[in-house]
């Protein structure tokens, strides 16, 4: 059975389920798909972008509120408050975003918590919006002049909007702006190396969670056709995390599935406990609690899947696609100045890492920058490629001084460069990890990629990613997981990555550490051919023999400082390099 087919036969299933099944079954079919939406907000905000929040709830709320005010006291139509509670939802989540995503670590997930705990008492306390006791006699909805009146009216309604946004859910994390989201959890400094706005990326995901979890709040209160504050809880708030955990949360469906086995699980535990117990009370909660702990011991990576092991593997995914050529970021040309390096001086509190340090990389050049462990060269590295600014001096990139600017727009200049320390996805493949690096060569941007508009662009970028693999000589790893690999071949992914940008300078932080002998032998030779088309290299190397026969200049660094500089058989003659370097280290 193809992916096709299993996804017909489960939309045949969901279609048929209310013309077969009791009322009673319904009822919980509708509060899954209604969970669900809010878990899957969840899938993409913390399963995906690493951004946890207790908080959704809360926004389910908003949505709720809003629709059964205006609703009941101005008269408005459903349709019309559903727009009113996703704008008051979206005004909302941007303030509390741009206030909450800039905290880190545990302090992000303990703020959700405060505005979630916040905007619960709010609806409580809020004489209009009925206090504690909430409003009654909201109107139902009508589509094309038929009216929801009850549940089994209702249930497709839920059911097609949550379909909904799982297809552009998945539409959006399998493009351009998905593969950026994806990339917070490699870790800020990767994707903004490659050009990712990962501001932008955290804002964005958030206000998707957050009109998922309006929408099913505005769904709720007309199911309901009454609200009150107890819904939207912080309890809620963790149940709907705990739904996605369980499911799955780096999967869409994991939303469904884990909205599934949550909702059953506690319709059933909250009948069977108290008989058990001989006393009436959220028991439930002991036992999901313990099951949450089991989960995260357990399955971290929740039911999904477990589940999707059974399923067939899509077959287009193990395709390049043939697609236009990207434009070209750089062209190269002449032996132009391309990096100036001027007296550069990094301070880590007491610390020199970088003094008075000056060098310049020409177009068509490799230039290599050597010395001992800890003598100052992925700080210098930091310094030219903005991960952290000089504490004095100049770095000019193509004639234009670049300090001050951060990662991200230098990397829209041109240059690009790889880790020491490799930063990568490991769970994605290789030809997706690439095409990271070809992020600033699309423009299209969030609406375009959930509804799949892109097809074209992303085609280009995918082409491109798969040609970039194909030169470091990755093909045959093109659709494993980049986390397979062995540590040299992940060393030229990040190559492919960096050059998946059409760079003018590529920096190269230790690339031959962990390459066998052909290995070295192969990329020495990518890297003379990247010379030969004129593309500037500045590379730092432990390895002797490679920058020897590869370099053209080289510069030797100690405690900070340049002690040498010349063409590699100048610099190995040297007596200080001799006795600093090349002695130290033997
Ligand atoms: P290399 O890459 O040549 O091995 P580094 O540039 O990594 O050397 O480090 C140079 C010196 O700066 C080392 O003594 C290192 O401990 C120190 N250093 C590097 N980064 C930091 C930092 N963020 N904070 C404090 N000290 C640092
Ligand atoms: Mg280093």
């Amino acid at each position: 059975m193809t992916p096709r087919r299993v996804l017909a036969l489960f939309l045949c299933l969901v279609a048929l389920a209310p013309l077969v099944l009791s009322e009673f079954y319904v009822t919980l079919l509708n509060y899954i798909g209604l969970s669900a939406l809010v878990a899957l907000g969840l899938v993409l905000l913390t399963g995906v972008g690493g951004l946890t929040s207790f908080g959704q709830a809360a926004f389910v709320g908003l949505g709720a509120y809003t629709s059964a005010y205006l609703a009941t006291v101005f008269a408005l139509s459903p349709w019309l408050t559903l727009a009113a509670g996703m704008v008051v939802t979206a005004v909302v989540a941007l303030l509390l975003g741009w206030m909450t995503l800039r905290l880190s670590g545990h302090y992000l997930p303990l703020g959700t918590i405060a505005w979630g705990i916040s905007l619960y008492f709010l609806f409580g306390n809020l004489e209009f919006l009925g206090g504690h006791t909430g409003l009654g006699g909201i109107p139902v909805v009508s589509l094309l002049g038929f009216e929801l009146k009850d549940g089994r009216d209702f249930y497709f309604l839920i059911w097609v909007v949550l379909l909904g946004a799982v297809w552009l859910t998945q539409n959006l994390l399998d493009s351009r702006e998905g593969r950026a989201i994806r990339a917070l959890k490699g870790g800020v400094l990767m994707a903004e190396a490659m050009g990712v706005d990962t501001a932008r990326s955290k804002i964005v995901i958030f206000l998707i969670a957050a009109l998922f979890a309006s929408v099913s709040g505005w769904l709720y209160v007309h199911l309901q056709r009454f609200v009150n504050p107890t819904p939207f809880g912080l309890h809620i708030g963790i149940e709907y995390l705990f739904m996605a955990v369980v499911g799955g949360a780096a999967s869409v469906w994991g939303a469904v599935v884990g909205a599934g086995v949550i909702t059953v699980l506690k319709q059933w535990l909250q009948d069977l406990l108290p008989q058990l117990f001989g006393a009436s009370g959220n028991f439930e909660v002991i036992v999901f609690g313990v099951l949450m702990v089991v989960v995260l011991q357990r399955a971290r990576e929740g039911l999904w899947p477990m589940l999707s092991q059974w399923m067939p593997v899509h077959s287009s995914r193990r395709q390049v696609p043939i697609a236009d050529f990207l434009n070209k970021q750089c062209s190269f040309g002449g032996s132009e100045l391309i990096l100036e390096v001027r007296d550069v001086t990094k301070r880590f509190g007491g610390l020199m890492a970088n003094n008075q340090m000056s060098l310049s990389v020409r177009a068509g050049e490799v230039m290599a920058l050597i010395g001992p462990n800890g003598a100052g060269k992925s700080t210098m590295f930091n310094c030219i490629s903005g991960v952290d600014g000089p504490t004095s001096g100049d770095v000019f990139f193509r004639g234009v001084s670049i300090v001050g600017l951060d990662a991200r727009r230098i990397a829209r200049r041109g240059m690009s460069r790889t880790f020491q320390h490799v930063r990568l996805l490991p769970a994605m493949t290789v030809i997706e990890n690439v095409a990271i690096g070809a992020h600033l060569r699309g423009h299209r941007g969030i609406t375009a990629s959930m509804l799949h508009l892109e097809r074209a662009e992303e085609n280009s970028l995918l082409a491109e990613a798969a040609r970039q693999v194909e030169r470091v000589g990755l093909k045959d790893f093109m659709f494993e997981a980049a986390g397979s690999l062995a540590l040299g071949q992940q060393r030229l992914l990040e190559v492919a990555r960096a050059l998946a940008s059409n760079p003018c300078l590529l920096l190269l932080d230790e690339p031959a550490a962990g390459l066998r002998y052909l290995e070295k032998q192969a990329l020495a030779e990518l890297l003379r051919r990247l010379r030969d088309d004129g593309m500037a290299i500045l590379l730092v190397e432990h390895d002797m023999d490679f920058v020897m026969g590869l370099a053209d200049r080289v510069v030797v660094m100690e405690f900070g400082e340049k002690i040498a500089e010349g063409l590699p058989e100048e610099v190995q003659r040297n007596p200080a390099v001799l006795q600093a370097y090349l002695g130290g280290v033997a």
